[in-house]
């Protein structure tokens, strides 16, 4: 598994042929199959990953917190909804709340979230490598593996699985 400091590097030089690792699973890939070989990678990599020593998610990545999820974090706080607005939040084009902070300011110096039971379901869900529809999420699976190192290595042990290197060497 990469570092944290080798991941956007090679994630950036390896970019051209994920985009065409993209096309070729459109054009070969089941959609079930995939989400299904998608997930066994996803659970047996993160099974031998400590998350903690990586926290590259909650360093570099903007997390949106959906209307619903803000007085339950707020009050996690110790804050009324409406000053944890002001002071943690700001609003995207769209009109949808940003957590302000990018490292984000609920990160501890152990690499825990402080609102663990309260985080945003995007936090929950990052790098949503366990959810179905994943052939039609590719483009952000790729952004996706210059952030995360396990993501990476679920893009690299796919293309082993699909042969993908050895079939562009035959083209
Ligand atoms: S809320 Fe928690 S999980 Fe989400 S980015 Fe912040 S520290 Fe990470
Ligand atoms: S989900 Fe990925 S980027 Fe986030 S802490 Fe775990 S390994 Fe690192």
């Amino acid at each position: 598994m990469l570092t944290v400091k080798e991941v956007e590097a090679k994630a950036r030089m390896l970019e051209d042929q994920n985009y065409e690792f993209r096309a070729f699973l459109k054009r070969n890939a089941d959609a079930d199959e995939l989400d299904e070989q998608f997930k066994q990678l996803h659970n047996e990599l993160f099974a031998n990953y400590d998350c903690c020593k990586c926290c590259n998610c909650c360093c570099a990545c903007h997390i949106v917190v959906e209307d619903s999820e803000i007085a339950a974090i707020a009050e996690s706080v110790g804050q009324s909804t409406e000053s944890f607005i002001i002071e943690h939040l700001t609003k995207g084009e769209e009109g949808e709340y940003h957590l302000k902070s990018s490292p984000c300011e609920f990160l501890d110096e152990s690499g825990r979230c402080k609102i663990q039971h309260f985080k945003p379901n995007v936090c929950k869900k990052y790098p949503h490598t366990d959810q179905p529809r994943r052939l039609s999420s590719m483009y952000s699976i790729i952004e996706s593996a210059k952030v995360c190192p396990v993501v990476f290595e679920i893009l690299e042990r796919l293309k082993k699985l699909y042969r993908f290197g050895n079939k562009r060497k035959r083209n």
